[in-house]
């Protein structure tokens, strides 16, 4: 079978391995889908993390089972967030598999994994529904979390991105008003359209320093601001008006894939138009990892299609 080995910064290889059966407690996975998270894209260009999640968004069909494993059956659609997903088959814990309906969608099986980062990062920010919300970032993780908040009843959301076609696309699936950051100043907005509260919730989905001083400075006094950009650098931030302010910052990196599950099944949100295209294995350096670093195509989530 075929599979992507990762070598080093910008050097990822489409190799031959051999079909491996599947260990006690493990399920044999024929992969349909896995799709380019940000957390790769990050390792493709800057290193992998010490416990790299390279490749981890899937979708496919279980092909065989291990010694052991008795709620799965051969032929049933699966997700999983198993590393090392770019691949033909993969074998996975059978804890780390999460069963989706069979008419589901593949498009839409694949992710599943992206709106369960979504799905966390809410419970923990205890959404009520009423909350007026500000998404610094209208990539993958902003537009999830974006679609989380309309399962979850908010009506308010504004986001920002430097991205025209980013913006758009959170506008099209139920942003209330998006800009770009350089040209209108977050905290100053955010005051003008809060009647001068401030957001109640702030999320920052970048990493970056200047959209989450953004969020700190557009949170309403006792608001929280929950953090789920991949920093790569540091960020300096002036702490006194997050003490003065008793400002609640949040740090989010788990998943909640049956919480995003329900939200899929309850029907009226579609997180699969983010997809923008769908790529071979062969291509993933070329079709993939390279059109997302150069960010000057409209591209959000690449699948890539083993
Ligand atoms: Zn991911």
């Amino acid at each position: 079978m075929k599979k992507v080995v990762y070598y080093g910064i910008r050097d990822i290889r489409v190799e031959e391995a051999p079909e491996v059966n599947p260990g006690k407690d493990e399920v044999k996975i024929k992969i349909k889908y896995c799709g380019i998270c940000g957390s790769d894209l990050h390792e493709y260009l800057h290193g992998l993390f010490p416990e790299s999640p390279f490749g981890h968004e899937a979708c496919g069909e279980i092909v065989a089972l291990g010694e052991g494993v008795k709620d799965f059956a051969v032929g049933e659609s699966i997700c999983s967030v198993v590393p090392g997903s770019f691949a033909e088959y993969i074998n996975c814990p059978r804890e780390r598999v999460l069963k989706i309906p069979a008419e589901m969608d593949w498009k839409r099986a694949a992710v599943v994994e992206p709106l369960s980062g979504a799905a966390y990062a809410l419970e923990r920010a205890q959404i009520k529904g009423n909350e007026t919300v500000l998404i610094a970032g209208c990539g993958t993780v902003g537009l999830m979390l974006l679609l989380g908040l309309k399962s979850m009843g908010v009506k308010t959301v504004y986001m920002t991105d430097l991205l025209d076609y980013r913006r758009q696309k959170a506008q099209e699936l139920g942003a209330k008003m998006t800009w770009n950051p350089l040209e209108t100043k977050t905290s100053v907005k955010i005051k003008e359209l809060t009647s001068g509260t401030g957001a109640d919730v702030a999320i920052e989905a970048v990493g970056i320093e200047e959209t989450l001083k953004d969020c700190l400075s557009s949170v309403k006094f006792g608001g929280k601001v929950i953090v789920q950009g991949i920093f790569t650098k540091r960020a300096l931030v002036h702490m006194l008006g997050f003490v003065t302010r008793e400002t609640t910052m949040i740090g989010t990196n788990s998943i909640n894939p049956k919480l995003a599950l329900s939200w899929l099944k309850s029907g009226n949100i579609q997180p699969e138009s983010i997809v923008t295209r769908i790529i071979s294995l062969e291509k993933i350096k070329e079709e993939g990892f390279e059109v997302l670093a150069a960010k000057n195509k409209e591209d959000i989530k690449i699948l890539v299609a083993p």
